[in-house]
This record gives structure tokens, C-alpha cells and sequence, in this order.
């Protein structure tokens, strides 16, 4: 029966007529790199690389990070998305003073930290960089707000590079670069954010924080958080729509993609890549190999048009 489950769990998620998506895992460890190559994830989608520094006493070296990348991508042999630093915010760090702030969650975190410090991001690029050469590595900036971020990020990353040819230190020199899409700010420049990224991936906890104003940690206002609002799924709908207009894939990595209601939604509106916890892996490409495609597109433009959470929610859940 194992090995039944397990031989189901390496079987693509293509549907009944023929459409295959890829549907990769989030990760935050070796472990879980491990766990995802178990549980048939056909790649990384979002490697979450704050744990390695919130888990240590000093931020950790370029050489530190190498052997964790290298080993993350020697391990998965397959398309391996790390993302860069994305602390502040609730995340914090045992031995670095962050200021306190009145709204952590729209203050000093992620890429506007990484830009503010950039010896801490070059180590990081260098150690990602370094560890392309060993496979499919690709690096996601996350909480993007303009093109003028995506450009700035891209040009410490060339710095890097230019570091790196100087020593002759190999590195894949057409690494792909992507953004994480979850500010609202990036959902209405998704257009031309698309012509410059190679990738989007869709980070809808955060974005539905943001679209709705919902702190998603808050308690108190819980029932308020909802990736189902019509206003999230329409900004999914308009940012799959830009990165395809655009000529590059557009993926989740949101707790969102492995919704088993969700799921025929994402699918029907384009989405190229699930990423989600190596747990919902074989479920979801289950849940996948038992759908059309054609109507799930159908189906998925009606739920979008619906008026009320309420609507979407009575559709979805048929
Ligand atoms: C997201 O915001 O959807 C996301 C995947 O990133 P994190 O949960 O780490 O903020
Ligand atoms: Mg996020």
C-alpha cells in the first residue's frame, strides 16, 4: 500500500485532457528538501532561506550558505527556487537589533532591508550564485513593489557575478531571477515587472494581507482573512494574465496552491507551478490528474466574476 501511494505520488499532475502543471514544495531546511524529494515534489518552489538565519548566533557566512544551497540542490536535482532574505515583519533575528516599529508588517523588511544592507545580500547572492553551478539554482526577490527594486536587486546581483568571474569561481551565468508578486503594488505593475523578471511566483498570505488590509497573524479579524475574497482571486487572475502576456511562468507559493478548493481555480486561470508543504504533494497532483482543464477554465472565470466571498465560497466548495 506504501509503495502503491508512493509510486502514485511520482506520477504527474496532468489532467484528463492533457494539460501538466508542475507542483514543487515549500522548503525551509535540508530536511525538508529531503521529505519534498520523498513525497514526489518535482522541484523547489520556494526555499525559505530566513530560517538559516534566524536559527543561527551571527549571520551566516557566504560559505555557510553554499554548502546549505549545494546540498538543497545536489539533493533535489531539479529546479530549485531560493528565495533571498525576507525578514522584518514578524521575523526576527537573535543578534541584530531591529528599531522598533509602529507597522513592522509595511516597514523595514525583506528586499528593503537586503538593498539597506548590502553586504549581507552579497554574501547571500555570492553563496546562491556559487551553488548554480551545481544545478537548477534560481533566485526569488520577495515583497516587491517596483521595477526600480527589481533593477537595483539585479545590479547587486551583477556585482556579484563580476566578483566571482574576477576569482574564477563558477556560477551559472543565466541564472533565472524572479519576484515574488504579493503587494498590491506589484499586482498593478505585474505588466511591466513581467518584461524584466524571468519569473513570477504568486505569495498569496502575504498579498491577502495586503489586498484586504487583514493583518494575517491577527486573530481578532481572522474571519476577515480570506484568499477566496473576489478581490484576491482577481488580482490572480490579473497576474497570471501579465506574466503570460510577458512570455514568463507564473507560480504560488502561497499556502493557497494546495487549497483543495482552490486548486480547480488556479488551474483554470493558467497558474504553471504549485508550490506548497511536501505533505500536500500527492494530494494535490492527485486532485489534479481528476480535472479538465478546459473547464476549469470556464468554471474559474465565473467564479472571478462573482460579487461576494460568500458567492465564491458556495461555488468552490460544490
Ligand atoms: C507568502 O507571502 O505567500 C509567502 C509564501 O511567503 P511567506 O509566507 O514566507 O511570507
Ligand atoms: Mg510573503
Amino acid at each position: 500500500e506504501k509503495a502503491r501511494l508512493a509510486a502514485l505520488s511520482n506520477l504527474p499532475a496532468t489532467t484528463v485532457d492533457g494539460k501538466t502543471v508542475e507542483i514543487f514544495a515549500n522548503v525551509g531546511n535540508q530536511q525538508d528538501v529531503e521529505f519534498a524529494v520523498q513525497k514526489g515534489a518535482e522541484g523547489i518552489g520556494l526555499f525559505r532561506t530566513e530560517f538559516l538565519y534566524m536559527q543561527n548566533t551571527k549571520f551566516p557566512t557566504e560559505e555557510e550558505q553554499f554548502e546549505v544551497y549545494k546540498t538543497a540542490i545536489q539533493t533535489m536535482k531539479r529546479p530549485t527556487i531560493l528565495r533571498t532574505l525576507d525578514i522584518g515583519g514578524d521575523k526576527e533575528l537573535s543578534y541584530y537589533e531591529f528599531d522598533k516599529e509602529e507597522n513592522p508588517f509595511l516597514g523595514w523588511r525583506a528586499i528593503r532591508i537586503c538593498l539597506d544592507m548590502k553586504d549581507v545580500f552579497k554574501t547571500q547572492l555570492r553563496a546562491m550564485l556559487r551553488a548554480s553551478a551545481y544545478g537548477d539554482i534560481r533566485i526569488m526577490f520577495p515583497m516587491i513593489i517596483s521595477l526600480e527594486e527589481l533593477r537595483a536587486a539585479r545590479e547587486v546581483l551583477e556585482e556579484c557575478k563580476e566578483e566571482l568571474r574576477a576569482s574564477s569561481t563558477p556560477f551559472n551565468d543565466s541564472i533565472q531571477t524572479g519576484i515574488m508578486i504579493e503587494t498590491p503594488a506589484a499586482v498593478l505593475m505585474a505588466r511591466e515587472l513581467a518584461s524584466e523578471a524571468d519569473f513570477f511566483s504568486i505569495g498569496t498570505n502575504d498579498l491577502t494581507q495586503y489586498l484586504l488590509a487583514v493583518d494575517r497573524g491577527n486573530q481578532k479579524i481572522a474571519k476577515l482573512y480570506n484568499s477566496f475574497h473576489p478581490a484576491v482571486l482577481r488580482a490572480i487572475a490579473e497576474i497570471i494574465a501579465a506574466g503570460h502576456a510577458g512570455g514568463i511562468e507564473v507560480g504560488m507559493c502561497g499556502e493557497f496552491a494546495s487549497d483543495p478548493r482552490a486548486i480547480p481555480v488556479l488551474l483554470g486561470l493558467g497558474l504553471d507551478e504549485f508550490s506548497m508543504s511536501a505533505s500536500e504533494v500527492a494530494a494535490s497532483k492527485y486532485a489534479i490528474r481528476g480535472l479538465d482543464a478546459i473547464k476549469c477554465e470556464t468554471f474559474a472565470k465565473e467564479v472571478c466574476a462573482q460579487a461576494t466571498l460568500e458567492q465564491v465560497l458556495a461555488m468552490v466548495s460544490q
